[in-house]
C-alpha cells in the first residue's frame, strides 16, 4: 500500500479521505488555498501546503501545481475527491507521466464518459436502454428543433459538457425553443466553454436511481446496490438514501446489472456511479456515468457496511476487490442530508458568513457527520457552501426517517443562513414519507416546505426577557466583585432603589419585524414576565449560553446565542429569533461588536481616535475589512484611548489587539 497519498481537494472530502488514510496508516498531504489557511482539512492532514489564491481558478485547479507538490512531498498517489480535478482526464495524465497514482478510474474511461453524448453512444452500442433524445454532431437549430418534434415536448436541452445542474432547460412547446436554445447555449459556454447541446425527452415525474459500482484491474466488477436521490433543487441533490424504496427486485437487479455492462462497457476500475432516471412504469434509462467518489457515497457504506475510500486505495494499488458479489449485502436503510449555508427562501440563493455557533448531532453507529467546517470556521464566497452532510441508519425506513428528524434538530448553526428548517420539513413531510417521490416534489410540495413565517410566541419572548435578565444580574455581580465595594446596592440589577417600581420592560423584534414587549417583575429569586395577555411565573439558571428555565410550571433548556444584535433561541429543533433594540443589550454581542481585538484577519482601513482621547460606550474606533466586508469595532465602555496598535493599510491576524483603552468606569 501507498506510505504517502495527496489529497487534491479540500472541505469535508478531504476530511473524510484523510480519516480512511489515517486508519490504515497512510500518510497524508493536504493542499490549500490562501483561504484555506486555518482549514480542518489542513489541520487534519500530516502535511499540508499551500498552492495559491483562493480562487479555486487559482489554486486546487492547478493541475501542474499540485503534481509538483505531490512530488515534492514524495506522495505516490493523488486522491482527487470529487469536483475539482476529479473528472479531468488530462489531469490524471499528468499524475501517470510523473509516476504518481490516480486514485480513480483509467484515463480512457474518464475521457469516455466527459461527454454526455460521447457516453450516450458508447452506452447506447453496449444495447443499455437511452431517454429518447438526440446526441449527435449537427448541431444547427433547425436541426436540433426537428429533433425535439420527432421526440415531443416537452423535452430537455442539455450541454453535454454540463454537470452541477447547469446548462439545461426545459422546453414545453415549439414556441419556446428558439429562446430556450440560445440561453441555454449561453449558459454552456459560460460554464463549462463549450456549447455543444443534446436534447431529450423531458420526464415529468420521473425518479434519480444510481447504481454504486467498483471494478479492479484484474476483471471483477461489482455493484453497491442503488441510491435514490429524487430530492433535487434546480436539478441537484438535497436527499439522498439507499436502497431505493419502492421498487421491485427485479427492477433493482435489472438496473445493477446494467450498470456493470456500462462499467465494464469501458473498461472502468475504481468507484463509480451509473445514474439512471427510472420512470413510473418501472423503465429506466441511462443518464450519464460520474468517474469518481460521489457526495453522497456515505449513504452506500452505511447499509453495506464498506468503506468506499478504502475500496478505492486498495484498486488504485492493483490489489483486487476484497469482496465479491454475493458476499455484498445490503442491510437495513440510510439517509444524507446536505446542510448547505443558503437561504430556501430566496431560491436557495448560497450564504456566506462566519459559523459563531455549532452543535452537532452525537455520532454514533447510526449517526454520522462529515463536514469540513467546525465553530467559527468561514464559508467564503469561493467554493460549494456546503457545511456538512448528516447521515443516518436504521433498520429500516421510517425508523431512519425519526433518526433523521431527532439529528436534525440536534443540529445548530448560528451566524450563516442554512437549509437547516428546511430539511427538517423536507424529513417530516407527508409525501416524503409516504414515498410518493420523484424529482418535483420540492415544487409539488412548496406549501408544507416554505411556511408562512409565523411570529415569535409569547414563551420565547419571555424565556428572551428571561435571559437578558439572568445575564444583567450575573454582569452586575462580576462588576460588583470588581468594584471598591462588592457589596454596594447599586450593583444590583433588582431595581429595588428604583423608587417607582422594580418593573423592566424590554423590547425585541421578531421575525415579521414586530416590536414585542415583556415586562419583567422581581420576586425575590424569581419573576413574574408579561407579554401580550400572558403572565409568566419564572426561574432560571444560565450556565455559560445555557438557560435553564421554569415558565409557569414548565421545564424548558434553551441554547442562547448572541450575535450581530440578535438573540438565537436555540432548543430540540426550535428556533427563535429576536432582535435586541436596547443599547445595553447590543455591547453583548459576541462578534466584533465590544471587542477590541479582530475578530477574523483582515486589514485596518480607518482609525477614528487618538491616543488620549476620552470615547464613549459604543463610539466606532477602528474598521477593519476582512471577507469583503467592514466590521466596525467598538468601545465596550467609555474610557480614554492608551494605545493604538494598528494603523490604516496595516494587516492584522485573527484575535489580534487593536486599541487599549482605559475604561474608567470604576
Ligand atoms: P448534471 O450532470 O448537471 O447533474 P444530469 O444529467 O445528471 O445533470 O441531470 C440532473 C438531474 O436533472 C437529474 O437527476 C434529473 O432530476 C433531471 N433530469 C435529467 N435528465 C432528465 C430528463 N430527460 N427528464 C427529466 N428530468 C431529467
Amino acid at each position: 500500500m501507498f506510505d504517502k497519498i495527496l489529497i487534491a481537494n479540500r472541505g469535508e472530502i478531504a476530511c473524510r479521505i484523510i480519516s480512511t488514510a489515517r486508519r490504515l496508516g497512510i500518510r497524508t498531504v493536504a493542499v490549500y488555498s490562501v483561504a484555506d489557511t486555518k482549514s480542518k482539512h489542513v489541520a487534519m492532514a500530516d502535511e499540508a501546503w499551500c498552492i495559491g489564491a483562493a480562487p479555486a481558478s487559482e489554486s486546487y485547479l492547478l493541475a501542474e501545481k499540485i503534481i509538483e507538490v505531490a512530488l515534492k512531498s514524495k506522495a505516490k498517489a493523488i486522491h482527487p475527491g470529487y469536483g475539482f480535478l476529479s473528472e479531468n482526464a488530462k489531469f490524471a495524465e499528468l499524475c501517470t507521466k510523473n509516476n504518481l497514482v490516480f486514485i480513480g478510474p483509467p484515463v480512457a474511461a474518464i475521457e469516455a464518459m466527459g461527454s454526455k453524448s460521447a457516453a450516450k453512444e458508447i452506452m447506447s452500442e453496449a444495447g443499455i436502454p437511452l431517454v429518447p433524445g438526440y446526441h449527435g454532431d449537427d448541431q444547427s437549430t433547425e436541426n436540433l428543433l426537428k429533433a425535439c418534434l420527432e421526440i415531443g415536448f416537452p423535452v430537455l436541452l442539455k450541454a453535454t459538457a454540463g454537470g452541477g445542474g447547469k446548462g439545461m432547460r426545459i422546453v414545453e412547446s415549439e414556441s419556446e425553443f428558439t429562446e430556450a436554445l440560445s440561453s441555454c447555449k449561453r449558459e454552456a459556454m459560460a460554464s463549462f466553454c463549450d456549447d455543444e447541446i443534446l436534447v431529450e425527452k423531458y420526464l415529468t415525474q420521473p425518479r434519480h436511481v444510481e447504481i454504486q459500482v467498483f471494478a479492479d484491474n484484474h476483471g471483477n466488477t461489482v455493484h453497491l446496490f442503488e441510491r435514490d436521490c429524487s430530492v433535487q433543487r434546480r436539478h441537484q441533490k438535497v436527499i439522498e438514501e439507499a436502497p431505493a424504496p419502492n421498487i421491485k427486485s427485479a427492477i433493482r437487479n435489472a438496473m445493477a446489472e446494467v450498470a456493470i455492462k456500462a462499467a465494464q462497457a469501458i473498461g472502468y476500475s475504481g468507484a463509480g456511479t451509473v445514474e439512471f432516471l427510472y420512470d413510473e412504469d418501472g423503465s429506466f434509462y441511462f443518464m450519464e456515468m460520474n468517474t469518481r467518489l460521489q457526495v453522497e457515497h456515505p449513504v452506500t457504506e452505511m447499509i453495506t457496511g464498506i468503506d468506499l475510500v478504502e475500496w478505492q486505495l486498495l484498486v488504485a494499488n492493483n490489489q483486487t476487490l476484497p469482496k465479491k458479489q454475493s458476499q455484498i449485502e445490503c442491510n437495513g436503510h440510510a439517509f444524507e442530508v446536505r446542510i448547505y449555508a443558503e437561504d430556501p427562501d430566496q431560491d436557495f440563493l448560497p450564504a456566506t458568513g462566519k459559523v459563531v455557533h455549532l452543535n452537532i448531532p452525537e455520532q454514533s453507529k447510526n449517526v454520522r457527520v462529515d463536514s469540513g467546517i467546525r465553530q467559527d470556521d468561514e464559508v467564503s464566497i469561493y467554493y460549494d457552501p456546503m457545511i456538512a452532510k448528516l447521515i443516518v441508519w436504521e433498520r429500516d425506513r421510517e425508523t431512519a426517517l425519526a433518526r433523521l428528524r431527532g439529528a436534525l434538530a440536534d443540529y445548530q448553526v448560528v451566524g450563516i443562513t442554512t437549509n437547516l428548517k428546511f430539511l427538517s420539513a423536507l424529513a417530516a413531510n407527508e409525501a416524503f414519507n409516504k414515498l410518493d417521490i420523484d424529482t418535483s416534489l420540492i415544487e409539488k410540495q412548496r406549501q408544507d416546505l416554505f411556511p408562512q413565517k409565523q411570529s415569535a410566541t409569547d414563551q420565547s419572548i419571555a424565556l428572551a426577557a428571561l435571559y437578558i435578565m439572568k445575564r444583567r444580574i450575573k454582569e452586575a455581580k462580576n462588576h460588583a466583585i470588581h468594584s471598591h465595594d462588592p457589596h454596594s446596592p447599586w450593583h444590583q440589577v433588582s431595581g429595588w432603589h428604583n423608587n417607582e417600581s422594580n418593573k423592566h420592560q424590554l423590547e425585541f423584534i421578531d421575525n415579521l419585524d414586530n416590536v414585542r414587549v415583556a415586562e419583567v417583575h422581581f420576586q425575590g429569586n424569581e419573576f413574574i414576565i408579561d407579554v401580550n395577555k400572558h403572565s409568566f411565573h419564572a426561574s432560571a439558571t444560565l450556565d455559560n449560553k445555557k438557560l435553564s428555565a421554569i415558565l409557569s410550571g414548565q421545564r424548558l433548556d434553551v441554547q442562547v446565542i448572541e450575535h450581530e444584535q440578535k438573540l438565537h433561541l436555540l432548543s430540540h429543533g426550535n428556533t427563535a429569533v429576536l432582535g435586541l433594540i436596547d443599547n445595553e443589550q447590543q455591547n453583548h454581542d459576541d462578534s466584533a461588536g465590544g471587542n477590541l481585538t479582530a475578530p477574523m484577519p483582515g486589514t485596518v482601513i480607518a482609525v477614528n481616535v487618538e491616543v488620549g482621547d476620552t470615547v464613549c460606550q459604543n463610539q466606532p474606533l477602528i474598521i477593519l475589512e476582512a471577507m469583503k466586508m467592514e466590521h466596525t469595532i467598538s468601545a465596550p465602555t467609555k474610557g480614554v484611548v492608551v494605545e493604538i496598535l494598528y494603523q490604516a493599510g496595516e494587516l492584522v491576524a485573527d484575535g489580534a489587539e487593536l486599541i487599549i483603552l482605559n475604561s474608567d468606569e470604576d
